[in-house]
């Protein structure tokens, strides 16, 4: 491992306070949590940890592929969602399946066709990439297979202690089941049923899959009446000064019942202005970029966190906060809650809304400060509003 050079090495000091800190440390882990070795002034007290990294979580692996995951059990506050990263090499399946929770995905590199058939017998498949959704309701059965790039995703599931070892399979299913009663189930003889596996399949290699339209299975019951799937980058964003913003909630990803979520893009030096969720806790992942996080829990608490790419970071319901690109390229993650609809407050639009010599009384700042908000909200910011 390379070591950093002298004058590059943090210590806990500020302003004169604090001290260096020669006795053992991780300088790598130092380097990537500055605000944690140098908490800004403005922070105080001790917050519940808000960020654990999928690269700090243990890897699955198996022969078409990898899985690692961030719960409850990696980050204790993330109680409402938890996330799985997952890599399919090219052709390789994840098990047909289901489980107790909903599960959204984003798609981070490639592509991937998914196929799910509801309570209805109704038919869901399509085929995803890079910056594509999708919802699979609980209890939904259903597979993923990789395309010919191969594909590597973000599952989020509406439960904290989700995890992706403890879900049910078809295989583990059927392994469990006597022969005999499989017979009579399906009409199959045992000598057809000799090579069924004994246990659980969940990632294996197969071939890249035919073109989507000769894979498809016409359900005399139909197509499922709202699509699992939705291109969230191809959508045009909203623009700000700050960056863009892109949701996809209930209103326009309507099979998306409990887990909305935002793509944000914060341009360098720019912020997601101070705001709350006013329902929810809210799970992220960075995509891109580097930047750091302020999170207000009232009473005079606040710690500041500092996220890259794979991080995953946790802001409980009506934490005050904010984010703020600290690099030279777009940070770019995602927010999302156990919720139908993204909301959030807005700490410029509430003052801007307000009379105005109210917001100028209590933060002691001239009238026309206030009167000069924008009254419209402005999720991301950059110093000309
Ligand atoms: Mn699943
Ligand atoms: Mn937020």
């Amino acid at each position: 491992m390379k070591k950093p050079k002298q004058d590059n090495i943090p210590h806990p000091q500020r302003n004169g306070s604090g001290g260096l800190d020669t006795g053992p440390r991780n300088i790598e882990l130092d380097l990537q949590n500055p605000d944690l070795l140098s908490p800004p002034v403005t922070d105080h007290g001790t917050l519940p940890n808000l960020k654990f990294s999928m690269s700090m979580a243990h890897t699955r692996i198996e022969e078409g592929g990898w899985t690692r995951e961030v719960t409850q059990r990696e980050l204790p506050i993330a109680s409402t969602l938890a996330g799985v990263d997952m890599k399919l090499n090219p052709g390789a399946y994840r098990e047909l399946h289901w489980h107790k929770e909903a599960e959204w995905a984003y798609v981070l590199e490639g592509g991937c066709r998914i196929g799910a058939v509801d309570q209805e017998g109704r038919n869901f498949l399509d085929d995803v990439r890079k910056g594509d959704l999708w919802f699979f309701p609980k209890g939904i059965p259903h597979y993923i297979q990789a395309l010919d790039e191969g594909v590597e995703f973000l599952l989020v599931f509406d439960d904290g202690q989700f995890s992706e070892n403890a879900t049910f399979m078809m295989s583990d299913f059927f392994a469990h089941t006597p022969k005999s009663v499989l017979a009579k189930n399906f009409g199959w003889t045992e000598d057809q049923m000799a090579a069924m596996p004994e246990k659980e399949k969940y990632i294996f290699k197969g071939e890249v899959p035919p073109a989507l339209q000769s894979d498809k299975v016409v359900s005399p019951t139909g197509d499922v009446p709202d699509w699992f799937s939705h291109r969230l980058l191809a959508m045009e964003p909203e623009r700000f000064p700050g960056g863009t913003v892109r949701v996809a909630d209930s209103r326009n990803f309507k099979a998306a019942t409990t887990i909305s979520a935002a793509l944000i893009e914060i341009a360098p030096g720019a912020i997601r202005e101070l705001h709350w969720h006013p329902t929810d806790d809210e799970w992220q992942y960075y995509i891109s970029g580097h930047g750091r996080m302020g999170v207000f829990a009232g009473s005079g608490l606040a710690n500041t966190f500092d996220f890259q790419a794979g991080d995953v970071g946790y802001v409980p319901f009506a934490y005050g906060h904010y984010i703020e690109n600290l690099g030279d390229e777009p940070l770019v993650f995602l927010e999302m809650f156990r919720n139908p609809l993204f909301q959030d407050v807005s700490a410029a639009q509430w003052m801007a809304n307000l009379p105005p010599q109210v917001s100028a009384d209590t933060i002691n700042v001239p009238r026309e400060l206030i009167e000069a908000l924008p009254k419209h909200k402005r999720p991301l910011a950059t110093r000309n509003r």
